[in-house]
């Protein structure tokens, strides 16, 4: 009985090891994707428009927002470019990748 549940301790233990290294590779994989992603919306924000329902930047080509499936956009560039700003320098909130796509 005490053997089983040693064992079974010991799997959780490496679980959540393992847990929290994948969560911490994930973050800062993602949060320089993030910085990379807003440099070349900086670069380029006519290509861009932020979305008006969660502020996601989305390609001006874009129909619907891919995050919240708004319709309704702001194609100001400065808007972009203040909003590039801010998702680059904060962690994953309401952007995800498929924003990009
Ligand atoms: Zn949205």
């Amino acid at each position: 009985m005490a053997r089983v549940w040693a064992r079974a301790e010991r799997g959780l233990r490496l679980k959540s090891r393992a847990g929290v290294v994948i969560y911490s590779a994930v973050t800062e994989s993602e949060l320089e994707e993030r910085a990379k992603r807003a440099t070349e919306i900086l670069k380029a924000p006519t290509e861009y428009k932020v979305c008006e329902g969660c502020e996601s930047i989305v390609r001006r080509k874009a129909v619907f927002c891919p995050n919240c499936h708004g319709y309704r956009f702001d194609g100001d560039p400065a808007r972009v470019i203040e909003q590039a700003r801010v998702l680059g320098a904060r962690p994953a909130n309401s952007i995800s990748q498929q924003d990009y796509s």
